[in-house]
């Protein structure tokens, strides 16, 4: 006689249930994935710009060293699944791709819906039964025989009543929920008795004091050195690209920084270098020549030779110099406030941006309650988390959706087993 399948309900077809599906059908179970959108991994979709920067081709130690938030929860799933491991399994699936600066790896076509689409034909190889348009309502519990709760079935917004014999809760955290990420696994968690711990923006823009930054919206910085400091305590320095918007500052460094931020945000501030090749000495002779060779010419179209023409264009008032300064006006004191300003210029955060426009949500399911080995549920023998959803996060460079793909996977293979 053959013994029957487990049945394994997925709850939700993102990076970590896509894998969750693939691993519980691999080991065997009949896997149903239910998923509210028209279509899986949405959010996959827009990562890394529409180019998906899947995971970091490092080894253990240096992956945990970026994540901030329980790295050691996560080292179980990441050895059971490694990055490694995920780049092997897209390039079975006809999705080769490449590693970049940093060690980010890509899909080499640099389309991250390729990610998608091989995670997709891999599910259906293995059976994955994949249910779109089915949004889950709740998780219905009962009591087991060994005493406490497990559940029975999950329960779709359409009245549907599907038996389980394990749930897998993949449905992620709550920033840019028009992908689908609005937060309804907190809820099935907290319904089943797990603590959720309060959620916070990570990976976000920053608001600043200062208004001048919303007049330059849209302009990106590069090679520039972005240092963000509680009192005289550097919190992170790094070189790179940062963008003004309409509320303050984002783009590739302020969203690392943002890891880095303090509770209180009042002690933080962040000051630009904006010619990090160049030592203070070095700037100063060189403004000391550009003006003495520029004679009349106004201040700001002096310093365009420097700086992106709308940031030399109001570079003079943010040193508190008239704009209608002349080249041959400037006294050397004036010199030197510029070349000082050129090379820290300060900035005051008021807030983070919004939770719902962060790349990654913190905090979450709490760890304490979910088994590091199996990602299983330390109160409901039958449960089972992956991905976002967890208070789990990391820096940017592949991390994120590593952890998604890893904690699905183990997930996945456990709750195959039950
Ligand atoms: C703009 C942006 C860029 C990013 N770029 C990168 C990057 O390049 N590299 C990186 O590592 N990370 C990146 N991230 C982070 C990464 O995308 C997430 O950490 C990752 O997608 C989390 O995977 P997840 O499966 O836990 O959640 P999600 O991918 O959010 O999937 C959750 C799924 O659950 C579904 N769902 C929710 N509730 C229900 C319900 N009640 N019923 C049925 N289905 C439900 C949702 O529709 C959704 O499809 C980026 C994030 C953003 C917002």
């Amino acid at each position: 006689m053959t013994e029957k399948k487990p049945n394994v309900i997925v709850v939700g077809g993102g990076a970590a249930g896509m894998v969750a599906s693939l691993f519980a059908a691999r080991a065997g179970a009949a896997v149903t994935l239910l998923e509210k959108n028209e279509k899986l991994g949405k959010k996959v979709y827009i990562t890394g710009k529409g180019r998906c920067n899947l995971t970091n081709d490092c080894d253990l130690d240096t992956f945990l060293s970026q994540v901030p938030r329980n790295p050691r929860f996560l080292y179980t799933a990441l050895s059971f699944f490694s990055p490694q491991d995920m780049m092997a399994l897209l390039e079975s699936a006809g999705c080769p791709v490449t590693v970049q600066r940093g060690r980010r790896v890509f899909p080499a076509s640099e389309k991250a819906s390729d990610v998608t689409r091989a995670l997709a034909s891999l599910m259906r190889q293995s059976g994955v039964d994949v249910r779109l348009n089915t949004a889950v309502r709740s998780l219905e519990t009962l009591p087991s025989e060994e005493g406490g709760r497990r559940v029975a079935a999950v329960l779709t917004k359409d009245g549907e009543r599907i038996p389980a014999d394990s749930v897998i809760l993949c449905t992620g955290g709550v920033s840019f929920p028009a992908t689908g990420s609005t937060g309804d696994g907190y809820r099935f968690a907290e319904a089943a008795g797990h603590t959720v711990l309060p959620r916070s923006p990570v990976l976000v823009g920053l608001d600043t004091v200062e208004t001048w930054p919303c007049s330059l919206q849209g302009l990106s910085l590069r090679n520039v050195t972005l240092t963000l400091s509680r009192g005289k305590k550097v919190l992170y320095t790094e070189l790179g690209e940062m963008l003004f918007t309409h509320f303050g500052v984002s783009g590739p460094l302020v969203l690392e920084a943002s890891c880095h931020l303090p509770e209180d945000l009042s002690k933080a501030s962040l000051r630009i270098d904006l010619k990090p090749g160049l030592t203070p000495e070095q700037l100063d002779a060189r403004l000391l020549r550009d003006f003495a060779a520029s004679g009349k010419k106004l201040l700001p179209t002096e310093l365009a030779s420097l700086l992106p023409a709308s940031l030399a264009g109001i570079f003079p008032q943010l040193c508190g110099l008239p704009e209608s300064l002349r080249c041959n006006q400037v006294t050397a004191e004036q010199r030197r406030c510029l070349a000082e300003t050129l090379k820290a210029l300060p900035l005051t955060i008021r807030s983070t941006g919004p939770l719902s426009g962060a790349i990654v949500t913190r905090g979450g399911v709490s760890v304490r309650e979910v088994d590091p080995s199996s990602m299983r549920s330390r109160l409901l023998p039958n449960l089972f988390f992956a991905g976002e959803l967890l208070d789990v996060d990391a820096h940017t460079g592949g991390y994120n959706l590593q952890i998604a793909w890893s904690t699905g996977a183990l997930a996945g293979q456990n709750a195959a087993e039950v």
